[in-house]
């Protein structure tokens, strides 16, 4: 292996009173952050999928959509589409039984911070039955891909205010001897 290849460590975010927790994986942030790249100067999005922990206080996202053919966006500005997100969600369904646990999306040099209709988006969200989701998560990333990026999580719990989760620091790798 590269001795300068690192690899992407998992991101782990946890609410101030533990009960939300969310479990991003190394290489689900490396498609993120690709994503990202790919979209240059205007936002993009998606869905995540994965289960949650038998305590029901962690989501394991075990994947990221790409933005659907029929999403609509700017620089500052994202509604995601719909086309071939069924298929996607049933494949991922089938094959290791994750579901959908909330959205993600890119502000291009900004800070992650939701925008209102970020927020109210994921209300309607967490309250369409169809979804089945009342807990949704929003993930933004923010900054520069390519750089200093940087990534918040909220959990929207329905009919209730969004709740801000920290992200826990990366466990401190001991030095070689
Ligand atoms: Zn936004």
């Amino acid at each position: 292996m590269c001795p300068l290849w690192k690899p992407m460590p998992d991101l782990e975010f946890r609410s101030a009173d533990a009960r939300f927790g969310v479990h991003i994986p190394g290489a689900t942030v490396r498609r993120l952050l690709h994503l990202c790249r790919s979209s240059w100067r205007k936002e993009t999005g998606g869905i995540l999928v994965g289960v949650y922990s038998a305590a029901l206080d962690c989501a394991r996202v075990s994947a990221a959509s790409g933005s659907p053919v029929d999403s609509v966006r700017g620089p500052s500005w994202f509604q995601r589409g719909t086309r071939g997100l069924q298929r996607w969600l049933d494949r991922r369904w089938a094959s290791r039984g994750a579901h959908y646990l909330g959205e993600w999306h890119f502000h291009p040099y900004a800070a992650p911070v939701p925008s209102d209709t970020d927020l109210q988006q994921l209300e309607i969200i967490a309250s369409t039955a169809d979804y089945r989701c009342p807990e949704p998560i929003l993930l933004i990333v923010g900054g520069d891909p390519s750089g200093k990026w940087l990534v918040s999580a909220h959990v929207v719990p329905k009919s209730r205010d969004a709740v801000p989760l920290q992200r826990l620091k990366e466990p401190v790798e001991p030095e070689p001897r």
